[in-house]
This record gives C-alpha cells, structure tokens and sequence, in this order.
C-alpha cells in the first residue's frame, strides 16, 4: 500500500547518496509499512542495516516523509522477518542441560523489533541459568512481564563479561516480542554521553527518542563517574521516565553506593528499585554454557573437552565463549573432531580470544583507502594532498588502535622511515576523534568494515 511513496522516497534516497554502493547495501529489497497508529515502520534486510540506517540516514529518510507530504509520528527499522530465530531457539532449549523455565512463554510467531539499537541474539532462551545468576534472570523476567510496575529502576550489577548486557537486552527483546510497538530504547551510558556532549557542542536537539521511552536501557552506567553535566541530564530524563511508569533499566560493573562521584540524589534513586547481582558462574553453569553454545552452532563436544575448557576459564563467560569459538573454528578448519587436545593447545597458546588477530594492517590499509576512495598505494604514497595526508593519518591511528603496533611498524608499513610522523599522526587523529563528530564517524565507519 506504501509501495509508492517508498520507491520515490528510494529515488530520491539514491539520487541524493549518488553512491551505488552504499544504496545497494542499505536500501535494495527494503519495504516501507505504516501502521495504524501511524508510525512507518522500514523492513531493512538484517539487524546490522537497522543500526546503519538509525546512525546514518535517519534523518534524511525523515526529511524526505515531509517532502512527500507524509509526517508519521515516528520512523523506526526492523529486520525483516526471517522466522528463523526462535526456530534455533526451540532446537537449542531442547538440547539444553539447564534450560531456563518457561518456554511455554515463547509466543508461537517470530517476531519484529523494531528498536535498532536491541541486539536480538541477546534472548532469555539462551541465558543460561545456574545459581550464580538465577536470582538477576527471574527478576529480568519479572521485569518484562510487566514492565514499570514491578520494581524500577532494574539495577544489575557484576563483574565483566557475566551476562549484564545479555539480561538487559533480553528484557527489551522480551518486551519488544509481546508488543511490537513499545519504543525500547537501549544505550550504552558512553553513547548517550557522546550525544549529549554533541547536542550541547553542536547546538543540536538531544534525540528524544531516551525521554520517549516505555523501556529506558543504560548499558555500564558506572561510567557516570566524574561526569556532572552528564549526570543532571540523566536525571531528569530518569524522573520524567520514572514519573510515568516507565521501566528504566541499568547496568553498572559495581553497585551504586561504589560509583564515585555519584550524585547522592542519583545514588539514592539507582536504589529504590530492585538491586541484583551477577556472579562469577560455578563450574556446572560454565560446562552447561559451554555445551549449550556449542550445540547452537551445530556441534557436540565430549565431557572431558567440556570441563577442561571449563576449568581453564573462570572469571569471564565472554572469554569462555571466545575460546569456544576458536575450538570450533579450528576443527571446522581442519575438518577434524574437537578434543581436549586441541583445546589445550588453544587455551595454552599465547593469543587467545585476540580479535585484533583476524585482521592485518594489509586490511586496515585497504578499508582505509576504500573509505576515502583512494587506492592502497596512494595511502602508502608520499604525497601531501591534504585528502591523501588526511587518510593516511587515520590509516596509522587505526593501525595503532586495532593493531597495537609500535610506531616504528606503522612507518614502515605506510612506507615511510621515520616514525615520529606515525607518533603526531596517531596523537593528531585521537584528539580530533575527542572534538569533532565527523572524524569519529569517519574512524567508526572504517572500524566497522574491518570487522563486519
Ligand atoms: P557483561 O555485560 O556483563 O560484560 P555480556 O552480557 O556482554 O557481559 O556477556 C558476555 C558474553 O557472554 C555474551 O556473548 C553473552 O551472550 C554471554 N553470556 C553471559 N552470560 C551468559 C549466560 N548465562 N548464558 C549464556 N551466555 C551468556
Ligand atoms: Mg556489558
């Protein structure tokens, strides 16, 4: 029924990015819908093109609504259904050793979200339950029962990598599942910083989408430290939220009374809801973790691989799924069956769980140039041309950041012999990533080619 408004809309879209390219990766095979309560909603192909067109062109695509003379009340992207998801769910419970209570709650139809910023893998089904964190799992599920009534804000806390941002997401995802309309918006607190400081920097509206929220999700609110200006804006989008009922959910690496520099008011308010923690999971959970995920990716290990891995990882269940990860790689590799073997020879080895190891300067040199439309070599080049000298300089920060090379390995990889070029190049590049926006986008942009 919008067909017609969303092909010129597409048109104008492609005349305006004159960028074949990115129009093909974003915009191909999208479709526009508007529901009764008037929001257009656009089915964009995957959960990833619904984060590019949010950062990227929303507000062109909001623009170009009012030039057609159609101003819905909101604009908002999904990825198209694909049915999949809670299909693999269902296989995996099954198989689970400790399957969380409660599948008899998945609704039978796969499912829209519609907030872009929710990472739909992050799902109550696969959260693993075990006595180091069933206290913080019922309670998230409580929550997204019945959102804003039972206790807010939500506060979780606990050490890294233990499954806070799982939990707190799977609360939208849950929440979004039944109601495919509520507007769940998820942050990290250096997200909603960033476009605070931009909005007073820029002189632009702060996004309304945090004061609009049924459901408010701050990921690591513990980097609120030292941060006044940032405090009193949240504050006041937490009264306003939490005034009318609207559940607002935190997660902080430490409780609030060990956030420092933590206004006493903000303090006080983190603790009228409800306080849980999650804990360094016992070895059965980290064995069940283990057997689940690698069961979701279609293999089986034997109990002794299982619990060596296990026992050779404690404190962290993201660094138990990476090295997970590259058992399973590894075999997949060389077509052989994983053993405990093989794990110990990965575990043992000194670069594990490094992501920075799957790329080469050879890659960040090329997405680099890609980016600024130049070609490898006259990145590497001696030229001054200030576009030339502008992508090198960003080539070398990159290089640095996602690499950690020495300066003296920058120069040479960018051909040049001496290094303090790389050294002011890097410094130069990190403080305009601090002061102007452009840059930053420019730097994330390339980021994500090199991992995507
Ligand atoms: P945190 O936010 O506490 O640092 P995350 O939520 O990012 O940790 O969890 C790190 C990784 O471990 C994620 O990939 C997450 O899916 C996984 N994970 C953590 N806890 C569990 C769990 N109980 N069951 C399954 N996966 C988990
Ligand atoms: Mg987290």
């Amino acid at each position: 029924m919008y067909n017609s408004l969303w092909q010129t809309i597409l048109g104008e879209i492609e005349l305006s990015l004159n960028d074949d390219v990115a129009f093909n990766t974003w915009f191909k095979d999208t479709s526009l819908n508007i529901t009764t309560e008037d929001i257009a909603i656009i089915e964009v192909k995957n959960v990833f093109a619904v984060s590019q067109l949010q950062k990227k062109y929303d507000a062109l695509i909001r623009s170009l609504f009012t030039k057609n003379g159609v101003t819905p009340l909101d604009v908002r992207y999904a990825p198209q259904k694909t049915g999949v998801k809670k299909t693999i769910n269902r296989e995996i419970s099954t198989a689970l050793p400790v399957t969380p209570a409660g599948d008899s709650t998945l609704p039978a139809m796969a499912t829209v979200p519609i907030s872009g910023n929710l990472n739909t893998k992050y799902t109550f089904d696969n959260f693993i339950v075990g006595g180091s964190n069933d206290l913080a799992y019922s309670a998230a599920r409580a929550i997204a029962d019945s959102p804003g009534r039972k206790w807010n804000p939500f506060f979780i806390y606990g050490g890294v990598g233990l499954g806070k941002t799982h939990l707190a997401q799977a609360i939208g995802n849950e929440i979004i599942d039944k109601n495919p309309l509520a507007r769940v918006t998820y942050a990290s607190l250096n997200d909603f910083t960033r476009e605070f400081l931009d909005s007073i920097r820029f002189k632009k509206k702060f996004p309304d989408r945090y004061r609009q929220s049924d459901v408010l999700i701050i990921d690591d609110i513990q980097f609120l430290t030292g941060k006044e200006k940032t405090q009193d804006a949240f504050f006041d989008i937490f009264n306003t939220l939490h005034e009318a009922n609207k559940q607002i959910i935190l997660t902080s690496d430490r409780p609030p009374s060990s956030i420092v520099t933590l206004t006493d008011r903000l303090r006080s308010r983190f603790e009228m809801g409800m306080l849980v923690d999650v804990q360094l999971p016992d070895f059965e959970t980290r064995c069940a973790i283990i057997e689940t995920k690698a069961a979701m990716s279609g293999h089986e290990l034997d109990r002794e691989t299982v619990e060596y891995i296990a026992q050779s990882i404690k404190t962290n269940i993201r660094e138990l799924e990476g090295s997970l990860n590259q058992l399973l790689a590894f075999s997949e590799m060389r077509g052989v069956t994983p053993d405990k073997n093989m794990a110990e020879g990965l575990i043992t080895g000194a670069s594990r769980t490094s992501r920075t190891k799957s790329i080469s300067s050879r890659q960040v040199i090329d997405k680099t140039a890609k980016y600024f439309s130049l070609s490898p070599s006259e990145v590497c080049s001696a030229k001054r041309d200030k576009h030339i000298a502008n992508a090198r300089q960003v080539a070398m920060y990159l290089l640095r950041s996602e690499l950690h090379l020495s300066y003296p390995q920058i120069a040479s990889e960018l051909g040049r012999k001496d290094h303090t070029t790389a050294m002011h190049s890097v410094s130069k590049i990190e403080n305009s990533i601090k002061l102007d926006m452009h840059v930053r986008e420019q730097v994330d942009s390339i980021r994500e080619a090199l991992y995507v």
